[in-house]
């Protein structure tokens, strides 16, 4: 069960209302990085989890998540909670009011449509998506997923801090931002207390892969340095075939399955010596609306003839002037056909 206390985990301090600083701190409220993404992660692995240690530690950062969840909530009602009263009382002129919503970003969205209320989106007005939830249901994978969260929430809180100078906004985001660092350090904890713990999962890799760094991007700006270096890797030049064989795709087919799959691909082979009319050669016939540019829309060698002329001589000059040798049954059964 949860039991709720009416107190905050840190006391919020707002020294004057900020809709637009209330928009950018949603960030934490509903954005990825933010703390109902990590209550909701660490909630839902501990419900899983059947380790009697990381099912203990998931059910209290996820709650501390939660305590979070509130301040930051807190934080962005009291920001928000000027524009409430002056939207629902309308309490200055609509010019005023506008200036003073509107002033970037989008806390204009937040102050009318979610009447100053924090809103479960990000900073840009997205809403909050379980799929910001990355969990695979093995500790060694998740709590490594786990640590990155925290990093990334980390450093989020820090560009926050560095966006307001509001001494109590400043303070509860230093001590939210802290209490990051304090959960990277047991995910960090938690996962060496699992030996072995790398690589995840039982299957181990190939061996003559493993150490192996391939150079596959070639030219200036190769470098060495202990993320390819010996004695941990075995740095090599790009090769195909790694395995020695073919490097060519293969797949067995039944009878009958081949000669489906050997119909299509009579039905379908291209004539590597034929020399088609396309409708790009048939463009180039007419560009200036005269009979005879016509007359190479309805000739379709005529057509040809032409595009192949100005394609070699590469020419701009209308079709019609270099004609000269078409067939008089062409013009005149175009001629007939204009009149
Ligand atoms: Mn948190
Ligand atoms: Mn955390």
């Amino acid at each position: 069960m949860f039991l709720h206390n009416k107190k905050l985990q840190y006391t919020v301090r707002v020294s004057e209302p900020n809709p637009v600083l209330g928009s950018l701190l949603l960030e934490q409220f509903g954005g990825p990085d933010g703390e109902l993404a990590a209550a909701m992660r660490y909630f839902t692995q501990a419900l899983a989890e059947d380790d009697p240690g990381r099912k203990d530690l998931l059910q209290d950062i996820a709650t501390e998540e939660l305590s979070h969840l509130e301040v930051i909530g807190s934080i962005v009602a009291m920001l928000n909670k000027g524009a409430k009263g002056k939207l629902s009382e309308a309490s200055m002129e609509e010019a005023e009011l506008y200036r003073s919503l509107t002033a970037g970003g989008d806390s204009h969205t937040q102050s009318i449509l979610y009447g100053g209320g924090p809103a479960l989106t990000n900073s840009s007005g997205v809403p909050w998506t379980g799929a910001y939830i990355d969990s695979r249901g093995d500790p060694t994978c998740d709590l490594r997923s786990n640590i990155a969260a925290e990093a990334r929430a980390k450093i989020i809180y820090e560009r926050l801090i560095n966006v307001t100078d509001d001494p109590g906004i400043k303070e509860a985001l230093g001590f939210l931002m802290t209490r990051e660092i304090a959960h990277q350090k047991s995910f960090e904890k938690a996962l060496y207390s699992i030996e072995p713990n790398f690589p995840p999962g039982k299957l181990a890799g190939m061996p003559q892969f493993t150490n192996v760094y391939f150079n596959m991007s070639v030219g200036d700006g190769d470098m060495r340095g202990p993320w390819n270096n010996e004695p941990t890797f075995e740095y090599r030049d790009a090769e195909v075939a790694v395995d020695g064989g073919s490097g060519m795709p293969e797949v067995s087919l039944g009878s009958e399955e081949l000669q489906v799959v050997e119909k299509a691909a009579m039905r379908l082979q291209s004539k590597a010596g034929s020399d088609p009319l396309t409708g790009a050669m048939l463009g180039m016939g007419g560009t200036n609306g005269s009979s005879s540019a016509l007359a190479s829309q309805m000739d379709p060698k005529a057509a040809k003839a032409n595009a192949q002329q100005q394609m070699q001589s590469g020419s701009t000059e209308p079709p019609g002037a270099m004609r000269s040798g078409s067939s008089a049954s062409s013009s005149s059964s175009s001629g007939s056909q204009t009149e």
